[in-house]
């Protein structure tokens, strides 16, 4: 019965996948490796015990908005969304699209989400493949760009599963050359020199996506979309009233003040990840591509191991990172993706893969 009642998209695809970590070291999905620092934790409490958990949260979170708006400095006709993290406000921008406004598009390999979204609502989504080095061929783009006439495109930036940045001014040329939407995800802000916040006010059809999940705040899910509020206003319809928490909105808002020290956190991991980049690099056989976010992608070639043996080798000394293999001739064949931990996490990682890759 489930065939006849169901949508065709939906039956065919499969469950977002999350691999079982419990015990593990957990380095495959770009979390922080520190919990709230012990300064703040007492009085991050007591915020949370003043929550009123019998009433309903405040449908337009007005506290952190009005605060976040400030800080930001955006001008009066510029507005910022919350999502129940970024993965929300996904959904939110897919659908809103007009069915017959032309595809999703985005490069790949990319965030996933982008494309399991948009074909679970029925929506085309296209893709331009990034070549083995993880760079956007230009030439390529812009055709599909010009033949697709895409609605809405999305642009990791850094690109999450490859840690790099396209070149600012091809992004730059996207936004102008685009006869729709461009939303330019900085989900790994913290980590990068580089950021399309301030360019918002300047492109009509842009918008920008960031979230506290890969800063060290995941599981309270709060993800935020800025862009002009003639876009923002219509999504705002699209979301649900309350999706935003009372204790996601009474914790981000003691947080948002403290985030200079989630700032400084981040400058600890940037720091480890050009070590553990340098280290890795050293090993025989391992390519590490240049990364500006809070993990890194290796490629393995010409080692007697290859990228599911050492994931596995990995998983048996208790590690966990990603495997991203895919057959030859896909950019990611032969690729592991690892997140950047604290000193003594990496210190563990750093061994174990010598002890793997230095062994038959
Ligand atoms: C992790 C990630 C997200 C998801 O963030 P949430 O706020 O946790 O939903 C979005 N975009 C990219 C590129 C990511 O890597």
């Amino acid at each position: 019965m489930e065939n006849r009642l169901l949508n065709p998209q939906l039956l065919k695809a499969q469950a977002y996948h999350v691999q079982d970590a419990s015990g593990m070291l957990k380095l495959d999905a770009m979390e922080s490796p520190y919990s709230i620092p012990e300064s703040i934790k007492a009085t991050w409490l007591e915020k949370i015990s003043s929550a009123s958990l019998n009433r309903y949260p405040d449908p337009q979170c007005e506290d952190i908005r009005t605060q976040i708006i400030k800080d930001h400095n955006l001008a009066e006709d510029y507005d910022v969304m919350f999502g129940n993290g970024s993965d929300e406000i996904i959904q939110i921008l897919i659908q809103a699209i007009a069915q017959d406004a032309g595809p999703i598009m985005s490069v790949n390999p990319s965030f996933v989400m982008y494309d399991l979204v948009s074909t679970l609502n029925q929506r085309d989504y296209v893709s331009v493949d990034l070549d083995q080095q993880f760079c956007l061929d230009e030439k390529k783009w812009f055709a599909q760009i010009q033949e697709k006439k895409p609605a809405l495109i999305f642009i990791a930036y850094p690109n999450n599963p490859s840690g790099n940045l396209f070149p600012r001014a091809l992004i730059e040329k996207t936004i102008e050359k685009a006869p729709g939407l461009v939303v330019i995800d900085e989900a790994y802000a913290l980590y990068s020199h580089d950021s399309f916040l301030e360019d918002v006010a300047k492109h009509p059809n842009l918008l920008v996506l960031r979230t506290v999940s890969k800063m060290g705040l995941a599981g309270l899910r709060f993800g935020l979309l800025f862009g002009h509020k003639r876009w923002i206003n219509q999504f705002n319809k699209l979301r649900l009233p309350y999706n935003i928490n009372c204790l996601t909105q009474v914790s981000m808002a003691y947080f948002w003040q403290q985030r200079a020290l989630f700032s400084e956190q981040a400058k600890e991991i940037i720091s480890e990840r050009e070590k553990v980049s340098q280290q890795l690099s050293q090993l025989s056989g391992v390519t590490v591509y240049p990364s500006q976010a809070n993990f890194i992608l290796l490629r393995l070639e010409n080692t007697l191991k290859s990228a599911t043996d050492v994931f596995n080798a990995l998983k048996e000394k208790g590690i966990l990172i990603k495997n991203m293999d895919k057959p030859k001739g896909h950019s990611l064949h032969q690729c592991l993706r690892v997140t950047i931990s604290n000193p003594q996490e990496n210190n563990v990682l750093l061994s174990a893969m010598k002890q793997i890759l230095e062994s038959n």
